[in-house]
């Protein structure tokens, strides 16, 4: 019988300090799975370092190694999915670059996969050298994420998971922008089962996601998995008009009863005008990035532009 394949996804945005030994710690657990064949799929997202060339020499001594190389920075999940539409394997693993999340761990996660688990999703039981602030801001998102979704998202899951080509398939076709891969892994259902493991320290170089990255992550995982904050805004208007109202009642009354002279009404004025033009302001806000993301989709743009690939046919 043929063999069946494992692909690895591994996007890198700058990874020059860690291309090589994440290469090969990879490849050494790969060779040492000797009942499937591998691929390893290299996505370098626009890397302003030296990193193509890195993946260059590294894909030309070894044919399992494929590369895609963007145009120019997309980002994180427009990597992975990259990635994922030109895989050609059964089972397919998602990892970052910097090792944080333990390529030795596969052998494991493929025995649940053999057992027929679909999606084996990798639960971040202690996180080693991260700051404080990461932990917090993470806390923070995984919270908000699950109070407002409307799937059932995971806490504490990254993108790091093993999934079944029939799943990556699902996800891959899909034609909506600014994916959030977490939780459309949740969305898309089959059988799961989380993988409990401890997330490590990065291997060398920096976080490639600063806050700016970290927020557009976070809005559209809650934008693409939620309608919550739409209805708060109803909400924040239903208080506001309220509030309004409740003045309205108290300047009547104090002008029938003469209880006092409204004539003092600039404090009164400026703080409705001020918390009215607020709400607003925030209302729009919040609709304006829902618009937003509907924009990206009515223009159709594609999710990302390839430039080169290296070992790897275009037709699939
Ligand atoms: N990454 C990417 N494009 C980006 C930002 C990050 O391909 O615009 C990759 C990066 O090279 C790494 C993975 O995404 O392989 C996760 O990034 P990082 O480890 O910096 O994130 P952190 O672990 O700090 O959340
Ligand atoms: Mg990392």
């Amino acid at each position: 019988m043929e063999k069946q394949k494992i692909s690895l996804v591994i996007p890198m945005y700058d990874e020059e300090e860690v291309a090589r030994q994440c290469y090969e710690r990879v490849k050494k657990c790969l060779v040492s799975i000797t009942d499937y064949e591998h691929e390893i799929i290299f996505i370098n997202d626009g890397s302003k370092d030296d990193t193509f060339t890195i993946l260059s020499e590294i894909a030309k001594n070894d044919p399992t190694v494929k590369v895609i190389s963007f145009s120019r920075n997309f980002g994180h999940q427009a990597s992975v999915v990259a990635g994922l539409q030109h895989i050609s394997g059964e089972a397919i693993v998602i990892l970052d670059a910097d090792l944080q999340d333990p390529p030795e761990l596969i052998p494991e996660m493929l025995s649940l996969w053999e057992q027929g688990y679909q999606v084996i999703y990798g639960k971040r039981k202690a996180r080693k050298g991260e700051s404080r602030f990461k932990l917090l801001t993470a806390k923070m998102f995984y919270e908000t994420l699950t109070r407002l979704s409307d799937v059932d998202i995971p806490k504490d899951t990254g993108d790091f998971r093993l999934v079944d080509r029939k799943v990556v398939d699902a996800i891959s076709e899909m034609p909506e922008h600014n994916k959030f891969l977490r939780g459309l892994f949740s969305w898309v259902g089959y059988k799961q089962i989380p993988f409990e493991y401890e997330r490590q320290e990065r291997l060398a170089g920096k976080t490639k996601y600063p806050l700016k990255k970290m927020i557009k992550l976070a809005s559209d995982g809650i934008i693409s998995f939620s309608r919550k904050p739409l209805k708060l805004v109803g909400l924040l208007g239903i208080v506001s008009v309220g509030i309004s109202f409740l003045i309205l009642v108290y300047a009547l009354i104090s002008y029938f009863f003469k209880l006092n002279e409204l004539s003092s009404g600039w404090t009164s004025l400026m703080v409705a005008i001020t918390f009215f033009a607020g709400t607003q302001l925030i209302s729009l806000w919040v609709i304006s990035e829902y618009i937003g993301r509907i924009y990206d989709e009515a223009k159709q743009r594609p999710e990302y532009i390839i430039e080169k690939t290296i070992n790897l046919d275009q037709d699939k």
